[in-house]
């Protein structure tokens, strides 16, 4: 790998030579229940990554004392070690000390590579730790690899209101960070056999430049759309929020939640937390049935995880159409009433009749495949 010519970067920066970054990392979120679901997502890039650099894949545990008990949930899903810092002060999240602790770390083992879930905690700290490192940072990837000549990771995302993939790279800099959307990947499988190491490390804790004064629990009444096994979604086809009672109603027969494009969003007829794609989220139902929507890549990309697509479309030229598993081709006002009459009449068979056929589906479908 050619050196890095110091004098043609910042010079204000310390000078950095990308062979001496070995490591693949991923720092970990946890909550009340562990480590958290999108952070051992992020295992499944590491592990390609690393696989490619010929490096290993460390996950990143931040906590209060007892926090290492959760190491082994990073080793089973295939890191090779885990680095953790506990700390009375690491109790409460704050992005600057959490940052600061990661960066120091980063420091001392010069990683080649960290990624991070783009959870709001992930999004908040990632670039945080980017600036502290004075390296550069891709948020929101779709995927990831490697330049096998360079040794660059690329990070790779749509750019703004494009079709096309950008493959960004970080050639002066290490590490290289990003972060990819909670549901891009799945969770590697899990593997009771996996031993690794795990290393305690003392880090000087700075003060937060926050106070947490109180923290509330928000009660959810729905199943976010990221946790449904079943989505009904519409888009601008609907024609207005009345659309939305007809998915409602769908919905709840099928025990599914109702989603939505951002054109629906945009036009107020469901909330942005309901908001599939690039800029919303990504979901991983098993059925995820799309009403109305064109299937716009910024769209189609927050379902890739989804086991079955069908789509409603009234053109049968909808692009949504290439990537649908089962299509119907007609006016949603005749074919979701008609679809939940039918449903209804299942119903009446026994109280779990859709359940089965849906369950039948976990069983036969993989994600993504026709
Ligand atoms: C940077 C960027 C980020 C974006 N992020 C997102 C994102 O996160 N999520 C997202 O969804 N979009 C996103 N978009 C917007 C995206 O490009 C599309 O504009 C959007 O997805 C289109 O929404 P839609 O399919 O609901 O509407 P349209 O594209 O207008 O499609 C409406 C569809 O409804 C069909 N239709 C009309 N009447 C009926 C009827 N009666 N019955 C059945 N079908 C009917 C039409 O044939 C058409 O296919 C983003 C765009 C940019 C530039």
């Amino acid at each position: 790998m050619a050196r890095v010519d110091c004098s043609k970067i910042c010079p204000e920066w310390p000078c950095e030579q990308p062979e001496e970054f070995k490591g693949v990392w991923v720092v970990a979120e946890t909550d009340d229940d562990g480590v958290v679901e999108a952070s051992l997502q992020m295992l499944t890039p590491a592990l390609r990554i690393a696989e490619k650099l010929g490096e290993p894949v460390t996950g990143i545990l931040l906590g209060p004392p007892g926090v290492s008990k959760l190491a082994d949930e990073l080793i089973k899903h295939g890191a090779d070690e885990v680095i953790v810092v506990e700390d009375e002060a690491l109790k409460d999240y704050y992005p600057d000390v959490h940052g600061a602790v990661v960066a120091e770390l980063a420091r001392r083992y010069k990683p080649s590579t960290i990624l991070i879930a783009a959870t709001s905690r992930g999004r908040e700290m990632a670039p945080y730790i980017a600036n502290t490192l004075r390296s550069g940072i891709t948020a929101d990837c779709t995927d990831f690899d490697v330049d096998e000549k360079t040794r660059d990771v690329l990070l790779i995302r749509p750019p703004f209101a494009a079709i096309m993939l950008a493959y960004i790279r970080t050639p002066t800099r290490r590490p290289q960070i990003g972060t990819a959307r909670p549901n891009v990947f799945p969770v590697p499988p899990r593997d009771e056999t996996r031993q690794g190491r795990v290393r305690l490390e003392k880090v000087d804790v700075p003060k937060p430049r926050a106070r947490l004064v109180s923290r509330r629990k928000l009660e959810r009444r729905e199943v976010p759309i990221e946790k449904a096994e079943v989505v009904v979604a519409g888009g601008r086809g609907l024609g207005g929020p009345e659309g939305f009672k007809l998915l409602e109603r769908l919905a709840a027969l099928l025990g599914g939640v109702v989603a939505g494009s951002r054109k629906a969003v945009d036009a107020g007829w469901i909330p942005p937390e309901r908001q599939v794609g690039q800029t919303g989220r990504s979901v991983k139902p098993i059925l995820y049935i799309a009403v109305g929507i064109s299937g716009a890549a910024q769209h189609m990309i927050g379902v890739r995880e989804a086991r079955r697509i069908v789509a409603v479309n009234i053109d049968p030229d909808a692009p949504i159409f290439n990537q649908a598993d089962y299509g119907v081709v007609g006016d949603y006002r005749e074919i979701i009433p008609a679809l939940i009459e039918e449903l209804e009449e299942l119903k009446k068979r026994g109280p779990r009749a859709i359940e089965e056929i849906l369950a039948e589906q976990i069983e036969t479908a993989e994600p993504g495949s026709p």
